[in-house]
């Protein structure tokens, strides 16, 4: 085993920034379920974020022909693929309204690197970035970095896990730079209305504040939700505004990474540049194969979003069942996520969780249900359950917790 050392003549084997790092708890969740799973255990995993779909045929046969090409075996320009940033630019328009150009876009190795370059292009070091939290657990490590300070705004569910401006103006200091925003929101589910993320927009441009606005989950909405975009609600704010997108989740495309983001030239400019360092492009085949689902069609999505919507429902009446959680109605995204704070105390077959973190362990020591706990996003207290899975795992495994609850 290496050890650390903190002497000033050796040299630390790991750099104090990247040995900061955690890692990623919903990987790791996942990487345990489907560890166990490969041992024959029965695991049921709530972990992933990802669609359990195949990507759709055409998209596939897309990337089949292009792979054949060898025009397609070379790199393509690091920022993209031109004819990707068209369907970008055109996709954009016809989703959200927003209207950009193709030198307002950059192809990156999926949302995340997306995540990760925007941070790095905005963040000097102190700078503060307003997250609203329960947040994705990725961006408060993409926000350290950088150099730059999150600073955590909890909404509870007593208020839709939804925050407010008073409390994003509270949150304010003269080093505020960015203001994450995330809608549909991984991990709650929550939307947030038109007229809330129009004032949330107004208050930043009043004051300044960049907004970096991931809208990854933008087609999968329910019941009378509605997506809205940033930047199309307040124009004003294209200047200081950075989009975040891809074809993960809209097109069940999670493992051919491809996302981008999109802001005014400058921004998109300078991470271009270090990206071209970074990664250059991303995979040449990949970029053909988003080409081809950001030009056709919809209806993918509108069928997973289908079964998406029923399995929430179900889900959610299944988790209110149980004593002791409490879920609100996600609208957005395939995440339910409720409040365990009521079983945290309790005896569970001889042991006690006081934490979210540990509950998860006991679920899935107990009962093989693999959840994630809140603690990977933001405070204890919280379980994330993903319902991008079958109609019949999802109701043999929450089935298995209500039933290890109900002892
Ligand atoms: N943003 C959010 C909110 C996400 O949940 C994810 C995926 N978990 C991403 C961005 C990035 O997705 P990808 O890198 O697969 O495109």
């Amino acid at each position: 085993m290496s050890t650390q050392t903190t002497s000033p003549t050796t040299p630390r084997r790991v750099s104090t920034r990247i040995g900061s790092i955690a890692e990623s708890a919903t990987l790791a969740v996942d990487a345990k379920a489907k560890a166990l799973k490969a041992q024959g255990r029965p695991v049921i995993g709530f972990g992933a974020g990802e669609p359990d779909f195949p990507t759709p045929e055409a998209i596939v046969e897309a990337a089949v022909e292009a792979a054949r090409q060898p025009a397609n075996h070379r790199y393509t320009p690091a920022g993209g693929l031109p004819d990707l940033k068209q369907a970008i630019v055109a996709k954009t328009l016809r989703d959200s309204g927003y209207q950009v150009g193709a030198d307002q876009v950059l192809v990156t190795n999926g949302g995340k690197q997306a995540v990760y370059q925007t941070f790095a292009t905005l963040l000097d070091p102190g700078d503060e970035v307003l997250l609203p939290a329960p947040y994705w657990t990725t961006y408060p490590e993409c926000v350290r970095l950088a150099g730059g300070v999150p600073v955590e705004v909890f909404a509870g569910p007593d208020q839709g896990y939804l925050v407010t401006v008073d409390q994003l103006e509270a949150a304010r200091t003269e080093r505020t730079k960015v203001l994450l925003f995330c809608s549909p929101s991984n991990p709650t589910g929550a939307v947030y209305p038109p007229e809330q993320v129009r004032a949330v927009g107004e208050w930043a441009l009043e004051h300044g504040i960049w907004v970096v606005t991931d809208e990854i989950y933008e087609h999968l909405v329910y019941d009378d939700a509605r997506f809205v975009s940033m930047p199309v609600e307040v124009p004003e704010l294209a200047d200081t505004c950075v989009v975040l997108n891809g074809v993960a989740k809209t097109y069940a495309m999670t493992g051919w990474r491809v996302g981008w983001m999109i802001g005014p030239k400058d921004v998109v400019k300078a991470a271009t540049n270090l990206q071209s360092h970074a990664t250059s492009n991303v995979a040449n085949v990949s970029q053909r194969a988003a080409v081809t689902a950001l030009t056709g069609d919809l209806s993918a999505v509108h069928a997973m979003r289908e079964a998406f919507d029923r399995r929430r429902r179900t889900m959610v009446s299944m988790l209110n069942e149980i004593d002791g959680v409490e879920c609100p109605t996600p609208t957005g995204a395939f995440y339910a996520y409720p409040s365990v704070e009521g079983v945290l105390g309790r005896s569970i077959r001889g042991r006690v969780p006081t934490t979210s973190a540990e509950l998860a362990g006991i679920i899935l020591d107990e009962v093989e249900v693999a959840v994630v706990p809140g603690e990977a996003f933001g405070p204890s207290g919280f379980l994330r359950l993903s319902y991008a899975l079958g109609d019949d795992d999802l109701v043999e495994g929450v089935g298995r917790i209500q039933r290890l609850l109900a002892e």
